[in-house]
């Protein structure tokens, strides 16, 4: 396996592989689409809703929020000897006050670990006219792309050129570092491929 031609700008990776297969290629693009654990807000409960906007509407534009993600404390709550019940090893919470006139912005969350926090400030969520108030507290989770895209941390594709070899891009929405997402995700192949080795001896 040979990488050239590496490329980083901001949270976009561009590369040249050449020397591996392509199956190899999509379960390393899959890996990064559906199959690494990020966090992201899932239990949403309004205290106070009197925006223009009611509280699924405003609870799902919440939901895909990213949310930075640290994968040292935090462990998929499918995963979690709580078995779904939410537990400090699978949760977060994150709290919203805020009253217009103004924009809510995705910034405006409070969260109660520095860790787990709005990827991006300037997200807007909705506008506020005076009078209008959102109070709510929302419950990050540990979960899987494959599950809902608001756990997807990232994008990859890859162009087969001319001589065999691939283009590879890889872009990560903000909950981890692209480099991290793309080790992570090599990780992850890697490791499937050693258990399928396993089996088969
Ligand atoms: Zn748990």
């Amino acid at each position: 396996m040979k990488v050239t031609n590496f490329t980083k700008k901001g949270d976009v990776v561009e590369f040249d592989i050449s020397g591996v297969d392509v199956a190899v290629l999509n379960a390393f693009r899959r890996t990064i689409v559906s199959g690494l654990p990020i966090m992201a807000m899932e239990k949403i409960t309004f205290y106070n809703n009197s925006s223009i906007l009611n509280d699924e509407i405003l609870g799902h534009r919440i939901g895909l929020v990213p949310l930075t993600t640290d994968l040292k404390t935090y462990i998929p709550r499918v995963d979690c000897t709580c078995k779904g019940e939410g537990c400090a090893k699978c949760t977060a919470t994150l709290t919203l006050d805020v009253s217009g006139p103004g924009t809510l912005y995705s910034g405006d969350f409070k969260s109660t670990d520095e860790n787990i926090k709005p990827a991006y400030e300037k997200i807007p969520l909705v506008k506020l006219l005076s009078e209008q108030k959102v109070k709510a507290e929302a419950e990050a989770v540990m979960g899987y792309g494959s599950e809902h895209v608001k756990w997807q941390p990232g994008v990859a594709g890859y162009e087969i050129k001319d001589n065999g070899s691939f283009h590879v891009v890889v872009e990560s929405y903000g909950p981890l570092p692209v480099d991290e997402l793309i080790k992570n995700a090599f990780e992850v192949v890697g490791g499937k491929i050693g258990q399928l080795k396993e089996k088969i001896k």
